[in-house]
């Protein structure tokens, strides 16, 4: 059987680096979306707690109605509303629109787009955002950007900061409350030198160990596969499908138990993909199954997915995040 194992000193490493980075465990939201990214949210999410997270991230309400009693704070990213909001959680405003189906007495914070045009509100809606939801009961609490280009060195970046800070300026005058403000997801917060003094940072990736800007980080995740069945391949015989593999001596082979149903890239064998003991796989990887040659009962498949990333020419949040959730995980 599959098995994910997640490594609990690796996600108290990053998370204590996270937090001193950006000024205490009270200042992240720890974004726990699509299942942790993969690692599997069941495990991360108390484990984040117990280290003294409050505040979490997902990216609907099935996700987040799991942890309600976990967490102080709750925001929903990603929800379209229906007017039968949760009162106990946050809700991302991410139209204009969106403000007249919420349930009167809805938490939101505002998305503000400070230039990458994939959801929220411009800066000139914002007066207009506080009094309508002044009409309508809605309450907010906070407001949020995203960046379009934190993990390259581009100007963007700095244009994208200083509107947000307008943002906040505005909005602050316009609002009787203490408002929440973040911005910085996990390269952001590790490219910049310092975090804004009022705001936290709202953190995915970096929690399991990956980020480009800072390399005393840890991996949490490893995934390893069991061996299904063992054979000589011959001399000039070949191996699964396309035969696109062949034995130039007698080699003992396996066959393990992961596939590309298990949420694997599905290899087709035209380039030479390692595994974790850099050893290639054999052949096609199959739905359920992949050969390799015979190294016991075992197989680590990946500890660290970047270099599967560069090779299916995509990024480690992919490669996590598509990771099956029926695979077992056990965290030690
Ligand atoms: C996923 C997501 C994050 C986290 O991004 P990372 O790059 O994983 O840190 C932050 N904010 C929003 C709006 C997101 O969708």
């Amino acid at each position: 059987m599959a098995l994910i194992r997640l490594d609990k000193k690796a996600y108290e490493h990053n998370l204590t680096l996270i937090a001193s980075k950006a000024g205490g465990f009270d200042r992240i939201i720890c974004v726990l979306k699509d299942n942790a990214y993969g690692h599997g949210d069941f495990l991360i999410a108390p484990l984040a707690r117990s280290l003294g997270v409050k505040f979490v991230a997902f990216r609907n309400e099935d996700e987040a109605l799991k942890f309600s009693d976990l967490f102080d704070n709750i925001l929903i990213l990603s929800h379209i509303p229906n007017s039968k909001e949760n009162e106990n959680f946050i809700y991302a405003l991410n139209s204009k629109e969106h403000l007249y189906k919420y349930k009167s007495g809805t938490k939101l914070h505002i998305a503000i787009d400070t230039g990458m045009h994939r959801n929220g509100i411009s800066l000139d809606d914002i007066a207009f955002i506080f009094k309508e939801a002044k009409n309508l009961g809605l309450d907010i609490l906070g407001l949020f950007t995203h960046f379009a280009s934190s993990d390259e060195y581009d100007a963007s970046f700095f244009v994208q900061r200083e509107k947000f800070r307008q943002a906040k300026k505005i909005a602050q005058s316009l609002s009787s409350k203490k408002l929440s403000f973040h911005s910085h997801n996990s390269s952001a917060l590790f490219r910049s030198a310092f975090l804004d003094d009022d705001e936290l940072c709202r953190v995915g990736l970096v929690q399991f160990g990956y980020c480009a800007f800072e390399n005393s980080l840890k991996k949490v995740l490893s995934l390893y596969a069991h061996k299904l069945s063992q054979r000589i391949l011959r001399k000039n015989e070949a191996l699964g499908y396309g035969l696109r593999f062949f034995a130039k001596e007698d080699i003992n082979i396996a066959t393990y138990d992961l596939g590309y149903a298990d949420g694997l890239f599905r290899y087709d064998a035209s380039a030479q993909l390692l595994l974790a003991n850099k050893k290639p796989i054999l052949g096609k990887m199959s739905m359920d199954s992949f050969s390799w040659e015979d190294f016991g009962d075992e197989l680590c498949v990946f500890d660290d997915v970047s270099s599967w990333a560069k090779f299916f020419n995509t990024i480690e949040y992919e490669i996590l995040v598509k990771l099956n959730s029926k695979i077992k995980r056990v965290l030690s």
